[in-house]
């Protein structure tokens, strides 16, 4: 059985003190033991020591919100995945689509972190799904596809141990829109399907696949009790300790 997993996606936002003070809110209220559901937080890159500080040695895990495939160069303004683990990450999240979006990554450059993070022992949250447009065309699967085989090439199930998919469809990310469970569904479905196909049944099995797009304390229950629904990565509902808190006792209310 699969472990659900709920990850805080803080974005460019919260002070420095704010974000100590969510963070401690979160370790300190957790109710939920980390075998029932894992639980980490995504701060912005200049946050992380100082919220590391705070959730050391608690069942909160860290995360950051990308990382460059470089162990280390001329990349002005960058950040590596050894500097993410120097500073306690475990966690690291990569195609994110505002990166895609403002960023203009491509597939080929998430599959350079993608590896270069796995290859520093992150759990690698992978990001991937359709916008609107895509979806009413029909193309939903299709741009799913493509953006896993390009992030994904030449890595073999066994590399991929620390692998996370986060299923995020771009028209429900930050709108208020969600995907309904049975959609949702379908497309994780779709995931784990492609990866058995390309690892076997084994790896496919073992594979997270979280949903994200305006995930709240109310719609998690049931987005949870989807069969391959593990979790969520939490964007706007992830600034609030109660309503965040909230949501990883409803991903497990959802398992049971
Ligand atoms: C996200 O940023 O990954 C996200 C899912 O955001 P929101 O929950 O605000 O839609």
């Amino acid at each position: 059985m699969r472990t659900p997993l709920v990850v805080g996606n803080w974005k460019m936002h919260l002070s420095r003190d704010e974000a100590g003070a969510l963070a401690g809110e979160i370790r300190n209220k957790l109710d939920i033991s980390p075998d029932q559901v894992g639980v980490a937080v995504c701060p912005p890159f200049p946050y992380l020591s100082a919220v590391h500080a705070v959730l050391a040695g608690g069942p909160v895990a860290l995360g950051a919100q990308d990382g460059h495939w470089a162990p280390q160069g001329a990349y002005t303004g960058w950040v590596s995945m050894q500097m993410l683990v120097d500073v306690g990450c475990r966690y690291v999240i990569i195609g994110h689509s505002e990166r895609r979006q403002f960023a203009q990554e491509t597939d080929t450059d998430i599959g350079k972190k993608v590896k270069a993070g796995l290859g520093q022992g992150l759990a690698v949250i992978l990001c991937v799904g359709e916008t609107g447009p895509e979806r009413d065309g029909g193309i939903t699967y299709d741009v799913v596809m493509r953006q896993l085989s390009g992030a994904l090439e030449g890595l073999s199930g066994a590399e991929c141990d620390n692998l996370i998919i986060a299923y995020e469809p771009v028209w429900a990310i930050g709108t208020g829109k969600t995907a309904t469970p049975a959609m949702a569904q379908e497309v994780h479905s779709f995931i784990r399907s492609w990866m058995e196909k390309r690892w076997g049944f084994g790896a496919a099995q073992k594979l997270i696949i979280l949903y994200g797009g305006s995930v709240k304390p109310d719609n998690m229950r049931t987005l949870a009790a989807m069969h391959d629904i593990d979790g969520a990565l939490v964007g706007g509902a992830s600034l609030g300790a109660q309503g965040f808190l909230e949501i990883v006792r409803q991903a497990d209310a959802g398992k049971r």
